[in-house]
Protein backbone atom coordinates (compact mmCIF):
# COMPACT_ATOMS: atom_id res chain seq x y z
CA UNK A 1 0.00 0.00 0.00
CA UNK A 2 1.02 3.20 -0.93
CA UNK A 3 1.80 5.80 2.12
CA UNK A 4 -0.09 9.01 2.07
CA UNK A 5 0.77 10.87 -0.62
CA UNK A 6 1.68 14.79 -0.86
CA UNK A 7 0.83 15.46 -4.25
CA UNK A 8 4.58 15.15 -5.88
CA UNK A 9 4.90 14.60 -9.83
CA UNK A 10 8.26 14.24 -11.39
CA UNK A 11 8.77 13.04 -15.08
CA UNK A 12 12.30 11.88 -15.48
CA UNK A 13 13.57 11.32 -19.13
CA UNK A 14 10.37 9.83 -20.02
CA UNK A 15 9.88 8.39 -23.58
CA UNK A 16 6.64 7.12 -24.43
CA UNK A 17 4.88 5.84 -27.60
CA UNK A 18 1.44 4.03 -28.30
CA UNK A 19 3.38 2.00 -31.08
CA UNK A 20 6.35 0.63 -31.14
CA UNK A 21 7.50 2.81 -34.26
CA UNK A 22 6.32 6.25 -33.27
CA UNK A 23 6.96 8.45 -30.06
CA UNK A 24 4.62 10.86 -28.13
CA UNK A 25 7.49 12.09 -26.08
CA UNK A 26 11.03 11.98 -25.61
CA UNK A 27 12.90 12.92 -22.79
CA UNK A 28 10.42 14.39 -21.22
CA UNK A 29 11.25 15.79 -17.49
CA UNK A 30 9.54 18.07 -15.28
CA UNK A 31 9.08 18.35 -11.77
CA UNK A 32 5.58 19.42 -9.89
CA UNK A 33 5.67 20.17 -6.21
CA UNK A 34 2.76 19.25 -4.22
CA UNK A 35 -0.01 21.92 -3.80
CA UNK A 36 0.54 23.64 -7.45
CA UNK A 37 -1.51 23.59 -10.52
CA UNK A 38 -0.24 23.35 -14.06
CA UNK A 39 -2.11 24.06 -16.85
CA UNK A 40 -1.55 21.85 -19.95
CA UNK A 41 -1.96 23.58 -23.42
CA UNK A 42 -0.42 23.24 -26.77
CA UNK A 43 -2.60 21.71 -30.19
CA UNK A 44 -4.73 18.96 -30.75
CA UNK A 45 -3.00 15.65 -30.47
CA UNK A 46 0.30 17.13 -28.96
CA UNK A 47 -0.33 14.70 -25.93
CA UNK A 48 -2.18 16.83 -23.12
CA UNK A 49 -4.08 14.03 -22.36
CA UNK A 50 -1.80 11.62 -22.89
CA UNK A 51 0.26 13.06 -20.05
CA UNK A 52 -2.81 12.72 -17.75
CA UNK A 53 -3.16 9.40 -19.04
CA UNK A 54 0.68 8.18 -18.00
CA UNK A 55 0.15 9.69 -14.41
CA UNK A 56 -2.35 7.38 -14.06
CA UNK A 57 -0.61 4.39 -15.46
CA UNK A 58 -3.06 3.67 -18.26
CA UNK A 59 0.19 2.85 -20.70
CA UNK A 60 3.66 2.13 -19.52
CA UNK A 61 6.74 4.19 -20.47
CA UNK A 62 9.10 3.12 -23.04
CA UNK A 63 11.48 4.70 -20.63
CA UNK A 64 12.82 6.91 -18.11
CA UNK A 65 10.52 7.19 -14.34
CA UNK A 66 7.42 8.83 -13.16
CA UNK A 67 7.45 9.43 -9.63
CA UNK A 68 4.52 10.51 -7.38
CA UNK A 69 5.60 11.39 -3.49
CA UNK A 70 9.61 9.67 -4.67
CA UNK A 71 7.49 6.59 -5.39
CA UNK A 72 8.10 5.12 -9.09
CA UNK A 73 4.50 4.22 -9.83
CA UNK A 74 5.60 1.16 -11.59
CA UNK A 75 6.56 0.03 -7.62
CA UNK A 76 2.58 0.71 -6.59
CA UNK A 77 -0.49 -1.21 -7.38
CA UNK A 78 -2.22 0.55 -9.72
CA UNK A 79 -5.67 0.47 -7.16
CA UNK A 80 -3.60 1.97 -4.69
CA UNK A 81 -2.19 4.65 -7.11
CA UNK A 82 -5.25 5.41 -8.70
CA UNK A 83 -7.47 6.06 -5.40
CA UNK A 84 -4.60 8.58 -5.48
CA UNK A 85 -5.26 10.39 -8.29
CA UNK A 86 -9.13 12.14 -9.04
CA UNK A 87 -9.28 12.15 -12.93
CA UNK A 88 -12.25 14.43 -13.86
CA UNK A 89 -12.84 14.04 -17.90
CA UNK A 90 -14.35 16.49 -19.97
CA UNK A 91 -17.99 14.80 -20.05
CA UNK A 92 -18.78 14.16 -16.50
CA UNK A 93 -19.97 10.60 -15.82
CA UNK A 94 -23.51 10.74 -14.55
CA UNK A 95 -25.52 7.70 -13.79
CA UNK A 96 -29.04 6.68 -13.19
CA UNK A 97 -29.81 7.99 -9.74
CA UNK A 98 -30.45 10.40 -6.89
CA UNK A 99 -28.06 13.49 -7.07
CA UNK A 100 -27.00 11.84 -3.51
CA UNK A 101 -25.84 8.42 -5.40
CA UNK A 102 -23.94 10.53 -7.94
CA UNK A 103 -21.80 12.25 -5.76
CA UNK A 104 -20.98 9.12 -3.37
CA UNK A 105 -20.16 7.25 -5.97
CA UNK A 106 -18.95 4.13 -4.30
CA UNK A 107 -17.48 6.19 -1.08
CA UNK A 108 -19.33 4.13 1.18
CA UNK A 109 -18.03 5.78 4.21
CA UNK A 110 -19.45 9.11 3.18
CA UNK A 111 -22.61 10.39 5.35
CA UNK A 112 -25.22 12.30 3.66
CA UNK A 113 -23.61 15.29 5.79
CA UNK A 114 -20.18 14.40 4.60
CA UNK A 115 -21.89 14.60 0.58
CA UNK A 116 -23.77 18.15 1.40
CA UNK A 117 -20.75 19.25 2.56
CA UNK A 118 -18.82 18.44 -0.02
CA UNK A 119 -21.11 20.01 -2.35
CA UNK A 120 -21.71 23.39 -0.51
CA UNK A 121 -17.35 23.76 -0.89
CA UNK A 122 -17.18 23.46 -4.67
CA UNK A 123 -20.39 25.28 -5.11
CA UNK A 124 -22.69 22.71 -5.87
CA UNK A 125 -25.02 23.10 -2.63
CA UNK A 126 -26.92 25.84 -4.40
CA UNK A 127 -28.35 24.75 -7.68
CA UNK A 128 -29.04 21.19 -5.50
CA UNK A 129 -31.19 22.62 -3.26
CA UNK A 130 -33.23 24.95 -5.97
CA UNK A 131 -34.38 21.26 -7.46
CA UNK A 132 -37.90 19.77 -6.87
CA UNK A 133 -36.46 17.09 -5.10
CA UNK A 134 -33.21 18.09 -3.98
CA UNK A 135 -30.20 16.05 -3.29
CA UNK A 136 -33.18 12.99 -3.79
CA UNK A 137 -33.55 14.42 -7.11
CA UNK A 138 -33.68 11.64 -9.89
CA UNK A 139 -31.47 12.14 -13.25
CA UNK A 140 -30.78 9.69 -15.66
CA UNK A 141 -27.64 8.77 -17.51
CA UNK A 142 -28.35 10.65 -20.72
CA UNK A 143 -31.53 12.80 -19.64
CA UNK A 144 -30.70 16.19 -20.15
CA UNK A 145 -32.07 16.94 -16.68
CA UNK A 146 -28.51 18.17 -16.42
CA UNK A 147 -26.77 21.48 -17.64
CA UNK A 148 -22.98 21.04 -18.64
CA UNK A 149 -22.01 23.35 -15.40
CA UNK A 150 -23.87 21.28 -13.27
CA UNK A 151 -22.33 18.05 -14.03
CA UNK A 152 -19.09 19.78 -13.94
CA UNK A 153 -20.44 20.76 -10.02
CA UNK A 154 -21.62 17.38 -9.28
CA UNK A 155 -18.50 15.91 -10.60
CA UNK A 156 -16.17 19.11 -8.04
CA UNK A 157 -18.13 17.33 -5.35
CA UNK A 158 -17.98 14.26 -6.12
CA UNK A 159 -13.66 14.44 -6.41
CA UNK A 160 -13.75 16.23 -3.35
CA UNK A 161 -15.51 13.12 -1.35
CA UNK A 162 -12.92 11.14 -2.99
CA UNK A 163 -10.17 13.19 -1.58
CA UNK A 164 -7.39 12.29 -3.97
CA UNK A 165 -3.83 13.99 -3.61
CA UNK A 166 -3.80 14.36 -7.24
CA UNK A 167 -6.12 16.15 -9.63
CA UNK A 168 -6.11 15.88 -13.47
CA UNK A 169 -9.24 17.98 -15.04
CA UNK A 170 -9.44 17.64 -18.82
CA UNK A 171 -11.59 20.59 -19.19
CA UNK A 172 -14.85 21.17 -21.41
CA UNK A 173 -14.29 22.67 -24.82
CA UNK A 174 -17.60 23.84 -24.76
CA UNK A 175 -18.24 27.20 -24.13
CA UNK A 176 -20.61 28.51 -20.98
CA UNK A 177 -22.36 31.47 -20.23
CA UNK A 178 -19.77 34.01 -17.96
CA UNK A 179 -21.75 33.06 -14.50
CA UNK A 180 -21.09 29.89 -15.12
CA UNK A 181 -17.72 30.26 -15.52
CA UNK A 182 -17.68 32.38 -12.36
CA UNK A 183 -19.31 29.89 -10.57
CA UNK A 184 -17.06 26.75 -11.76
CA UNK A 185 -13.82 28.46 -11.14
CA UNK A 186 -15.10 29.28 -7.32
CA UNK A 187 -15.89 25.81 -7.49
CA UNK A 188 -12.79 24.53 -9.14
CA UNK A 189 -10.36 26.74 -6.77
CA UNK A 190 -11.67 25.57 -3.40
CA UNK A 191 -11.36 21.62 -4.93
CA UNK A 192 -7.56 22.64 -5.88
CA UNK A 193 -7.09 23.55 -2.13
CA UNK A 194 -3.82 21.65 -1.00
CA UNK A 195 -3.66 19.29 -4.16
CA UNK A 196 -1.87 18.80 -7.23
CA UNK A 197 -3.36 19.10 -10.03
CA UNK A 198 -3.10 18.91 -13.60
CA UNK A 199 -5.65 20.43 -15.88
CA UNK A 200 -5.60 20.29 -19.72
CA UNK A 201 -6.94 24.28 -20.00
CA UNK A 202 -9.50 25.36 -22.72
CA UNK A 203 -10.93 28.22 -20.69
CA UNK A 204 -8.16 31.65 -19.96
CA UNK A 205 -9.82 32.10 -16.34
CA UNK A 206 -7.86 28.79 -15.20
CA UNK A 207 -4.78 29.46 -17.62
CA UNK A 208 -4.77 32.65 -15.71
CA UNK A 209 -5.29 31.07 -12.19
CA UNK A 210 -2.49 28.00 -12.84
CA UNK A 211 1.34 27.90 -10.87
CA UNK A 212 2.63 27.29 -14.10
CA UNK A 213 1.54 26.31 -17.66
CA UNK A 214 3.02 23.59 -19.70
CA UNK A 215 2.84 24.46 -23.46
CA UNK A 216 3.41 21.01 -24.72
CA UNK A 217 4.56 20.33 -28.40
CA UNK A 218 7.26 18.76 -30.74
CA UNK A 219 7.33 15.51 -28.30
CA UNK A 220 8.16 17.91 -25.34
CA UNK A 221 7.37 20.77 -23.40
CA UNK A 222 8.17 23.93 -25.08
CA UNK A 223 7.43 26.10 -23.01
CA UNK A 224 6.61 26.54 -19.17
CA UNK A 225 6.02 29.34 -16.66
CA UNK A 226 3.32 31.53 -15.38
CA UNK A 227 0.75 33.14 -16.89
CA UNK A 228 2.55 36.71 -16.89
CA UNK A 229 6.21 35.02 -18.19
CA UNK A 230 4.95 33.26 -20.79
P1 LIG B 1 -6.55 17.14 -27.85
O1 LIG B 1 -6.31 18.60 -27.57
O2 LIG B 1 -7.17 16.94 -29.19
O3 LIG B 1 -7.31 16.44 -26.77
P2 LIG B 1 -4.07 15.99 -26.86
O4 LIG B 1 -3.00 17.00 -26.72
O5 LIG B 1 -4.79 15.58 -25.64
O6 LIG B 1 -5.10 16.46 -27.99
P3 LIG B 1 -3.40 13.19 -27.06
O7 LIG B 1 -4.77 12.66 -26.93
O8 LIG B 1 -2.51 13.06 -25.87
O9 LIG B 1 -3.40 14.70 -27.54
O10 LIG B 1 -2.75 12.45 -28.29
C1 LIG B 1 -1.39 12.58 -28.63
C2 LIG B 1 -1.11 11.70 -29.84
O11 LIG B 1 -1.27 10.33 -29.49
C3 LIG B 1 -2.05 11.93 -31.00
O12 LIG B 1 -1.31 11.83 -32.19
C4 LIG B 1 -3.05 10.82 -30.92
O13 LIG B 1 -3.54 10.46 -32.17
C5 LIG B 1 -2.24 9.70 -30.31
N1 LIG B 1 -3.05 8.82 -29.44
C6 LIG B 1 -3.80 9.23 -28.39
N2 LIG B 1 -4.37 8.17 -27.78
C7 LIG B 1 -3.97 7.07 -28.47
C8 LIG B 1 -4.22 5.68 -28.33
N3 LIG B 1 -4.98 5.19 -27.35
N4 LIG B 1 -3.63 4.83 -29.23
C9 LIG B 1 -2.85 5.31 -30.20
N5 LIG B 1 -2.57 6.62 -30.39
C10 LIG B 1 -3.12 7.49 -29.54
MG1 LIG C 1 -6.83 15.53 -25.07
Amino acid sequence: EMPPVKGEVVFRDVTFGYTEEQNIFEHLSFHVKPGETIALVGPTGAGKSTITNLISRFYDIKDGAILVDGMDIRDVKVQSLRKEIGVMLQDTFIFSGTIMENIRYGNLEASPWDIVDAARVVRAHEFIQDLKNGYRTVVQERGSTLSAGQRQLISFARTLLADPKVLILDEATSSIDTQTEILLQEGLDRLLEGRTAFIVAHRLSTIRNSDRIFYIGDKKILESGSHEEL
